[in-house]
């Protein structure tokens, strides 16, 4: 055999659709008795819950071009326009977050010194030196203080992570190049023409893991799920997989062994055989989330939820990292009397919230957003997911991690890793680490 994948995560199901494309012989094999990994996505009583990723970017052009690829144009649904509008959460109220240079001379979120400070980015110098800063220590050394007020709330939002530990040259490379490249961050924006080309938000009619099922629909054949107790061995010349199905003890050899895993598990398989690479993968960290998704009589909620959602704002004490409106944002999420929310909790800020009780979180998420919605705020129904170890933090000394992760692997011949601790935690940057990755076999 030519290649055994291990987890069917985007990550494993993309590099095997492009091994089976390439004609190679290969067997794909998952722990767990679903393929999608992240991308999860459940149907109850006319409501669509997103368990994972709800949503992509038009910009996101690997993953368009698999949609495209894999019949899945006609599936994909476009955000309504509303959802362009953004808020925060400051002291118990909803702020709309500036997205053009317009909104943010007017935004109460920046005091007018604070604005000044933005509007004077272009004249700041570009940083000779190299080196990694956090994103803190970017943002306010090229947009002010404050500005980083406005910056937190998205990482939080987006990585689950703490602005002061993370890296700027590992989680954006893209804008600390327009740096070095064009000397401010507003002329980048002008010349590349990002701000006037705008985005469109993307999902698909029956959810994210519409993506993940019509991958696996192409590579069935060669996929296990289910499969218990894997554990692999460093052979002469390739890999040996052992694994439980079914009661049944089963084993396979190949030349190359792909492993779309997170970081710490791709760790816990290679301790024996490889234990100087299994510890570097170890030292990436992944921050907790857990997802709540409410469901709530309409007339219930005394807010219009004309947007995206809302992040928490930086500095406050909120317990929720941010709330999306989940169907106002889609169409045909929820039945029209309802809305459906979809929370967030957790994060590299606050890791232990995971490891309350259900209730005990739940109940708290509602005594906050009684606070934003009113009073008379009431759930039809509520479910939460735990993600103990959801995303990756590319914290600073990350592009060194994966140095020598790297240095590792071309001492292992065979072996090739990919996942979301690589080129980006978004579906479709993990979708492009595992094209390239594939594209090297
Ligand atoms: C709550 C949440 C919301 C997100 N929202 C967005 C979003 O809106 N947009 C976006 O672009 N991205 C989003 N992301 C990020 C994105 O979904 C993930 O980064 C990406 O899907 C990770 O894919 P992966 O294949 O690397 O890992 P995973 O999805 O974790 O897949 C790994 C697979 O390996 C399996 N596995 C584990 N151990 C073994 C083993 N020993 N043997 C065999 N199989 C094993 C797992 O069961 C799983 O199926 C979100 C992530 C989370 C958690």
């Amino acid at each position: 055999m030519d290649a055994i994948i291990l987890g069917a995560g985007i990550a494993g199901l993309t590099a095997s659709y492009h091994l089976k494309r390439k004609g190679f012989s290969f067997l794909l094999l998952e722990k767990t008795l679903r393929c999608g990994g992240c991308l999860h996505t459940v149907t109850t009583n006319g409501t669509l819950l997103e368990k994972g990723p709800n949503s992509f970017l038009s910009s996101h052009d690997t993953l368009m071009a698999h949609a495209k690829e894999l019949g899945l144009t006609g599936e994909m649904i476009q955000a309504r326009e509303s959802s362009k509008n953004r808020f925060v959460l400051r002291r118990g109220k909803l702020i709309s977050f500036p997205t053009s240079p317009a909104q943010f001379l007017k935004t109460p979120l920046l005091t007018p010194l604070g604005k000044l400070r933005l509007i004077l980015e272009p004249l700041i110098a570009a940083r000779s030196l190299n080196g990694e800063e956090s994103i803190a220590q970017f943002v306010t050394r090229r947009l002010g203080k404050q500005a980083l007020n406005l910056v937190k709330p998205m990482i939080h939002g987006i990585y689950a992570g703490d602005c002061e530990h993370l890296s700027i040259q590992a989680v954006a490379p893209k804008i600390t190049e327009w740096e070095r490249e064009y000397g401010s961050l507003f002329k980048a924006l002008k010349k590349t023409r990002l701000l006037s080309q705008g985005q469109t938000l993307y999902s698909f009619k029956g959810g994210m893991q519409t993506l993940t099922d019509a991958l696996y629909q192409t590579i069935q054949k060669h996929c296990q799920l289910e499969c218990q107790d894997i554990a692999i061995t460093k052979l002469k010349e390739g890999w040996k997989v052992q694994w439980k199905h079914q009661g049944g003890l089963r084993e396979e050899e190949a030349r190359v062994l792909i492993l779309g895993l997170p970081a710490f598990e791709a760790a816990r398989l290679l301790e024996d055989s490889n234990p100087g690479l299994a510890l570097q993968l170890n030292t990436v960290p992944y921050a907790p989330l857990a997802v709540i998704h409410l469901v709530v009589e309409r007339s219930f909620i005394n807010h219009p939820l004309n947007g995206f959602g809302f992040l928490s704002g930086a500095g406050g004490k909120n317990f929720l990292l941010g709330c999306l409106w989940s169907s106002s944002i889609f169409e045909n999420r929820c039945p029209d009397s309802l809305a459906l929310l979809t929370c967030f909790v957790g994060g590299a800020k606050n890791p232990t919230i995971l490891q309350e009780g259900e209730d005990q979180i739940i109940s708290k998420v509602l005594n906050e957003l009684r606070q934003i919605f009113g009073s008379s705020f009431r759930i039809e129904e509520a479910s939460l997911t735990r993600h103990t170890k959801a995303l990756p933090q590319y914290t600073l000394g990350h592009p060194k991690k994966l140095e020598k992760i790297r240095a590792h692997l071309q001492k292992s011949p065979g072996l090739y890793l990919t996942g979301n601790y690589w080129e980006g935690i978004s579906v479709n940057d993990t979708m492009k680490n595992a094209v390239h990755v594939a594209s090297l076999i």
